[in-house]
């Protein structure tokens, strides 16, 4: 039974390939910037590269989207630029096979809760990307909610006096968490205190600091408590809020910036140390990483894909 499994990301489309519960080939290409036209025929011409060699069954999509409470609409893709598309059955039709769309940040909380062992009791996700997505998967179960929007974790407002957000409030975990939020704290911190430091600036300005620097300061330099305690500690906040409704047992990170890897880890587990609403009803959630922020969003819709077929 194999399966294709594609994320459309706002700058690329990433795809893998899911025969018999291996995950292979996975692919990168620019995301087409144009028309919902271009975005469908650059899925059918990532299908129809896998379907060369392989019998594919079913195909899995996930966008950046509110989509409908049954899945069959994209509501709203605010970085696509199209609203109230038929996306699933514009592209069943098109590939003349079962298609399912899903919501990225959905999508990337299922692939990385394959990749982690499908681990027992409740599973928070958060995709820190451009955005930050979010997830829960109860009892093994991802839940969409009444109106298909559940899980719009990085819109919890974490502090109502904080940054004004992109949708509209004030201090989402978004405006901290986020990558590009991140961005805008180290160069900020930089600019600042210089001396601080040393291996982010390396070689490059304050003001050409990128996501890669970040990592590579946290995890080799003296920085990483620094730059990333701003984003642990809404993270750690969100966390704690969300405890309190989910009781989960594990926060799962994915989304570009979650390589940053063990630093942020141990940064949020700190910040969770010292977060004043954990009490002894709810524990510390287990904090893990998915394996591969690129294709756990592909892996996930190739998983739901493949459920179409049972
Ligand atoms: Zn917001």
């Amino acid at each position: 039974m194999a399966t294709v499994g594609i994320d459309v990301g706002g700058t690329k489309l990433s795809s893998v390939l899911r025969d018999h519960g291996n995950v292979l080939f996975p692919l990168l290409r620019p995301a087409p910037i144009g028309s919902y036209d271009d975005l469908l025929l650059a899925i059918e011409d990532t299908v129809a590269g896998y379907r060369a060699d392989h019998p594919i069954e079913a195909v899995g999509v996930c966008v950046a989207a509110w989509m409908s409470a049954d899945r069959e609409l994209v509501r709203r893709s605010a970085n696509l630029g199209w609203d109230d598309k038929p996306l699933r059955t514009d592209l069943a039709h098109r590939l003349e096979l079962p298609v399912t769309v899903a919501n990225d940040a959905d999508a990337a909380a299922w692939g990385g809760y394959l990749d982690i062992g499908r681990p027992t009791g409740n599973l928070v996700a958060l995709t820190l990307g451009t955005d930050v997505g979010g997830a829960v998967i109860i009892d093994g179960r991802l839940i969409t909610g009444t109106h298909g929007v559940a899980g719009e974790l990085g819109h919890l407002v974490i502090d109502p006096a904080g940054p004004r957000c992109v949708c509209g409030t004030h201090g989402c975990l978004a405006t901290y968490a986020s990558g590009t939020a991140m961005l805008r704290r180290a160069r900020a911190l930089a600019s600042e205190s210089p001396g601080q430091f040393p291996m982010l600036l390396s070689g490059t300005s304050s003001h050409d600091i990128t996501g890669l620097d970040i990592a590579r300061a946290a995890t080799d330099g003296i920085e990483g408590p620094l730059l990333l305690a701003e984003a642990a500690t809404a993270i750690a906040r969100a966390s704690a809020l969300i405890s309190r409704v989910i009781d989960h047992s594990t926060l799962l990170l994915a989304g570009g910036a979650s390589s940053i890897g063990a630093p942020l880890v141990h940064a949020v587990k700190s910040a969770l140390t010292d977060t004043e609403l954990i009490g002894p009803v709810h524990p510390m959630p287990n904090i893990l990483l998915v394996s591969d922020p690129d294709f756990a969003g592909a892996r996930g819709a190739a998983d739901f894909a493949a459920r179409l077929l049972v």
